[in-house]
């Protein structure tokens, strides 16, 4: 079968291995779909020495072939699943404090003498039975096959999104920031709206802009043109809102944020922070106002279990994130896509 490895900045190789002999606990998977996340990206566009030789993708849907006969799990040869491929030990302190996106193992390599990866973007995986999400896709066309396929590989960064909005208590009518209209800001604005939660979008594109009202935004301003605190006071009877989900934007945008905030809001840095830079707050604000500075990383697999049963249901329309299908190996020109600031998310197919 085929594999890739990523060897150095803007060099893959597309390399015929042995195709994975199966261990008992293990599910083999026909590859189908691999979203080409950020992970990729970065590799691709150029990472430290030491990253190299990687086994990429890890947003992976596809066919099962042979499940292990001491796999625990429901998933047989035929089915469609979706595969969590970010390792977790189970047993680390943090895997049995329930935090199994923080494992502190969830880098390693899957099989030892290994090249480091998930190995997504190859014909086969060997996934361990704990990786592997069953899905329920109603018959349909192969088309229509095909696309929700493609869907079900954006089970991982829909769980992450899942995470991250489950954080803070909200009702219905409360409303909330989000900063950044790429694929993870507009996947908050999906969920929240199905909260009951009226969504305002920070975003300094404005073609994002108009993406974020399509996917079911309030409403959508320039946070570098307009007076963002005093467009969400004017929004919330003077209170400011009660959630903030940073996705991009930097320390600037964590900065304005905290403008226009009520009290008892919830500050969530789902993304990263680049730029890097300090942000200044006085801890008072924090005491007298309740306010809740969090973080959400990654994944657990209770929030990757309601993302493959969302999208199997059709609960949350990934199609739009989509942008565009690039058949397996044409990795190189995916990426190229991939990075392109017009794309979503690019999803390799297999035959
Ligand atoms: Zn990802
Ligand atoms: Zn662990």
């Amino acid at each position: 079968m085929k594999t890739t490895i990523f060897t150095g900045p803007q060099q893959l190789e597309i390399r015929d291995v042995a195709a994975p002999v199966l261990e008992p606990a293990q599910v083999l998977v026909k590859t189908h779909a691999v979203g080409l996340c950020t992970l990729e990206q970065r590799l691709f566009k150029g990472a430290p020495a030491d990253s190299y030789p990687f086994l990429g993708g890890h947003e992976v849907a596809g066919e099962v072939v042979e499940v292990g006969p001491l796999a625990a799990t429901a998933a047989r040869p035929g089915d469609i699943v979706s595969l969590a491929l970010l390792t977790r030990c189970g047993t680390c302190y943090y895997c049995r404090r329930g935090m199994d996106n923080l494992c502190i193992r969830n880098n390693e390599s899957r099989a030892r003498g290994q090249l480091p990866g998930p190995a997504g973007l190859s014909e086969y995986v060997a996934a361990e039975d704990y990786q592997v999400y069953p899905t329920s896709l109603p018959a349909g066309s192969a088309a229509d096959r095909a696309s929700r396929i493609a869907e079900l590989a954006l089970a991982e960064p829909l769980a992450c999104v899942i995470r991250s909005v489950q954080a803070p208590p909200q009702q219905f009518g409360d409303l909330a920031l989000v900063q950044g209209a790429g694929i993870m800001g507009l996947l908050h604005v999906q969920l929240l709206r199905q909260r009951g939660v009226r969504v305002v979008m920070a975003e300094p594109d404005a073609h994002r802009r108009e993406l974020a009202l399509q996917a079911g935004a309030d409403w959508a301003i320039d946070p570098l043109a307009d007076d963002l605190s005093a467009f969400l006071r004017a929004r919330s009877g003077g209170y400011g809102v009660n959630a903030v989900f940073f996705t991009a934007g930097g320390a600037p945008a964590i900065q304005q944020a905290l403008h226009g905030m009520a009290k008892g809001a919830w500050l969530c840095l789902y993304g990263s922070v680049h730029p890097q830079g300090p942000v200044q707050i006085d801890p008072n604000l924090i005491h007298y106002n309740e306010w809740v500075l969090t973080g959400s990383f990654s994944h657990t697999s209770a929030s990757f279990q309601q993302a493959v049963a969302m999208i199997s249901s059709r609960k949350v329309d990934l199609a739009p994130y989509v942008s565009e299908r690039v058949p397996f190996p044409d990795v190189y020109r995916g990426l190229q896509r991939a990075l392109s600031p017009a794309t979503y998310r690019v999803v390799m197919t297999f035959d």
